[in-house]
């Protein structure tokens, strides 16, 4: 077996929404746009020419089971004070996250009695907020990845 194919498939076998892709040729997400085409996901498409399968990307499909790879509660009273502030860093974080990782997507921002309750596709992105969370606003942050590593969620709390 080609080692290189061996290795991408032992860092994704772990998580279902990668795991069959490798045996995927070129395909495009009618939901997002984004393509697929020698084993990498982008935003460039894919030329008219190139026969690709028409299939929601794992993000989308995240998005459609409504499955997160990443979960994140943002407590304290400076969240609730703040919160307009942490939404906007969500979203800017998500902009470059996802221009250089398309998988990485926020999913949904909730107000609940704890805090924000923030999900996203991806546990980079998931891992990258909490650290940004940090860096602007200080708090503290908890980590907690499943034995696999296929799914992380952080609690972040300033009070
Ligand atoms: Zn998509």
């Amino acid at each position: 077996m080609d080692t290189r194919h061996d290795q991408l498939y032992q860092q994704d076998v772990h998580d279902p929404y990668l795991r069959h892709w490798h045996a995927h040729g070129n395909a495009l997400c009618p939901e997002c746009g984004v393509s697929y085409r020698a084993g990498r996901w982008s935003w460039e498409g894919l030329d008219d020419a190139e026969q690709a399968e028409r299939t929601l990307c794992p993000a989308c499909r995240r998005i459609a089971d409504k499955a997160p790879a990443g979960n994140l509660t943002l407590a304290g009273s400076f969240v609730r004070e703040h919160s307009d502030e942490i939404c906007n860093l969500l979203h800017n974080t998500e902009a470059l996250e996802k221009r250089e990782h398309p998988l990485e997507r926020l999913m949904t921002i909730s107000d609940e009695a704890e805090g924000l309750m923030v999900t996203t596709t991806g546990i980079h992105l998931a891992n990258r907020l909490g650290h940004v969370l940090e860096a602007a606003f200080k708090g503290h942050a908890d980590y907690s990845y499943s034995d696999d590593r296929s799914a992380l969620r952080v609690r972040w709390e300033r009070d």
